[in-house]
């Protein structure tokens, strides 16, 4: 039986719930294809071993290196995608970003929009995802219509002693933009109890603005939605001229089904919408669906990313770590002529996902317990953006297998930020404190595996044989075809993605409900 609907959308993360979300409004019939479940209200949700040891909510799905070797990537297939497991940190890009950058290695291209045309959907999106923040503290920020809906998410003590001994040092450290529903004002009223199970963990309480909580759940009671799980999307067929999808082929409890819509929007994470792209191969599109230019699959990045906890002999008793964000070191500085990135804190570790997280580095406190480290350390987060490089790029074998190719990019800006970092770590006063010695971090640098920030595989831009997608993210070779999630950036920048990614989703709302008018 095939089944049609107006628009049907493939994925309900961050850009395909925010989609659904915006076009609900408009009366269209849609259909949610969603290859995951909803995720388990559960215990194990806040268990640190069932998390980050036995990755419990972790795809069983493995890719292929450029060495030919299989790794676990970190993909979460569920209602409301890698959002269910993210940290929140709901930042925009900054107007540079949305022009052409030299970094160390090479240039980061310039968007075919500008941030004041993101400007507006960047407001929406904060609102609709309840972010906490005050927009006017960090000096790197474009200009923004409207404050945040919710205050700040306050320092705690350690935090911020963190944060007046950085500004006495003339940094400038700012609240960082946090999507969870806390109301500090009225706890007992507070759907966020505001825990430190919330970077990498899924909310039990359902309290993170995750696009399952936001965008999906708020509109499955409409008649015009349907939403249909454990649906894996495999192929997209289309009609005799190439120009039009005709069919969805869906994968479901072992049978086929197929769904028809006027248009069809693919919103499966960039390594999984450039899958069904280059999967969905015909006579008129010999190299994959949309993929005339042979850009489908390229350019894919995830940021130069590293995690360190800084070891002090005083314990560090804060429960919410992320509140904080530095961003001195984004822009070129007097001292360095490339960006170097963003600073800023991830949730507090514990001795299970430093176990998980990092097997073979747990030889580093002889003395201590991994509880004892974890107890006394101070968690951060690096991040410098990486090229978009043409050979970078996923691709798919004869069996369907997926294979990325990465080299890293910009290592030497990465190097110099956590160069940054130490200074940081000896002003606060944290180095005189080391139990090991001095200037000792332990410290990760995010592996291929560690996708969460994956973007890229089709760009967004002006001139077809260099993109694959218009300024609408409609691709150019087809009428009906939308890609809305993070495949569309042309360049990463280095700040967290999820909040452009639901900015543009309701940027491209706006512009199908426009064309289905
Ligand atoms: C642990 C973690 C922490 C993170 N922290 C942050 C943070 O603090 N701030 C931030 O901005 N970003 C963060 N991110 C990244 C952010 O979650 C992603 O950038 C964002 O969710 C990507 O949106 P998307 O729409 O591209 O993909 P997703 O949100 O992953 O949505 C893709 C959806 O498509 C579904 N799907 C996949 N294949 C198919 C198929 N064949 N058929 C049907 N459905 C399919 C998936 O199940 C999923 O629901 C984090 C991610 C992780 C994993
Ligand atoms: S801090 Fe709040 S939003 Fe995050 S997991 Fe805890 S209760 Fe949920």
């Amino acid at each position: 039986m095939t089944e049609s609907y107006d628009v049907i959308i493939i994925g309900s993360g961050a850009g395909g719930g925010t989609l659904a979300y915006s076009l609900v409004g408009s009366g269209k019939n849609i259909l949610l294809l969603e290859r995951g479940d909803f995720l388990p209200r559960e215990l194990d949700n806040w268990d640190a071993k069932s998390v980050f040891v036995d990755g419990k909510y972790i795809s069983k799905d493995t890719w292929i290196d450029r060495d030919g070797q299989q790794f676990q990537p970190q993909v979460h297939y569920f209602v409301g995608g890698a959002t269910k497991m993210y940290g929140a940190a709901l930042y925009r890009l900054r107007p540079p970003d949305f022009g052409e950058i030299k970094h160390v290695d090479g240039i980061s291209p310039a968007w075919p929009l500008s941030y004041d045309d993101f400007e507006p959907w960047y407001s929406a999106a904060e609102q609709l995802y309840q972010v906490h923040g005050e927009h006017g503290l960090d000096p790197t920020e474009g200009h923004w219509s409207k404050q945040y809906p919710w205050p700040p998410v306050s320092h705690e003590p350690r935090l911020q002693q963190i944060h007046d001994d950085l500004a006495k040092g003339g940094y400038h450290p700012f609240y960082a933009p946090c999507g969870i529903l806390l109301n500090e004002a009225d706890r007992p009223h507070s759907a966020c109890i505001r825990c430190a199970w919330c970077d990498g963990y899924p909310c039990m309480v359902h309290a993170k603005s995750d696009a399952d909580v936001i965008a999906v759940r708020p509109i499955l009671d409409r008649d015009n939605v349907t939403l249909v799980r454990g649906a894996e999307v495999t192929r997209l067929e289309t009609d005799p001229t190439g120009r039009t999808v005709t069919r969805v082929e869906v994968s479901r409890g072992g049978e086929q089904e197929v769904y028809t819509g006027d248009i069809v929007v693919l919103s499966a994470s960039a390594v999984n919408s450039a899958k069904i792209l280059l999967a969905s191969a015909n006579d008129k599109h010999p190299y994959g669906l949309a993929n005339g230019s042979d850009q489908v699959g390229r350019n894919y990045m995830f940021h130069n990313s590293k995690a360190i906890a800084a070891l002090c002999t005083e314990p560090n008793d804060t429960t919410y770590q992320k509140t904080l964000g530095i961003n001195d070191f984004y822009h070129p500085t007097k001292d360095y002529e490339y960006p170097m990135g963003n600073i800023q804190m991830v949730g507090k570790s514990n001795a299970e996902a430093m176990r998980g997280e990092q097997p073979d580095r747990t030889w580093f406190a002889p003395e201590w317990s991994l509880t004892d480290a974890a107890k006394h350390s101070v968690d951060w987060w690096l991040t410098t953006e990486d090229l978009p490089v043409p050979e970078n790029r996923v691709t798919l074998d004869k069996d369907g297998n997926i294979h990325v190719t990465y080299s890293n990019t910009n290592d030497e800006e990465a190097d110099r930020l956590y160069g940054e970092l130490k200074k940081i770590l000896n002003h606060t006063g944290m180095a005189a404190h080391h139990v090991f010695r001095k200037n000792f971090y332990m410290d990760m640098v995010i592996p291929l595996a560690g996708c969460a920030h994956q973007a890229g595989t089709c760009r967004f831009g002006t001139d077809p044989a260099t993109s694959v997608l218009d300024t609408n993210c409609k691709a150019h070779e087809l009428d009906n075809l939308y890609v809305v999630d993070g495949s569309f950036f042309p360049s990463l920048g280095a700040v967290n993605p999820g909040l452009t990614i639901m900015a543009n989703a309701l940027r491209v709302g706006d512009h199908i409900r426009q064309r289905m008018a």
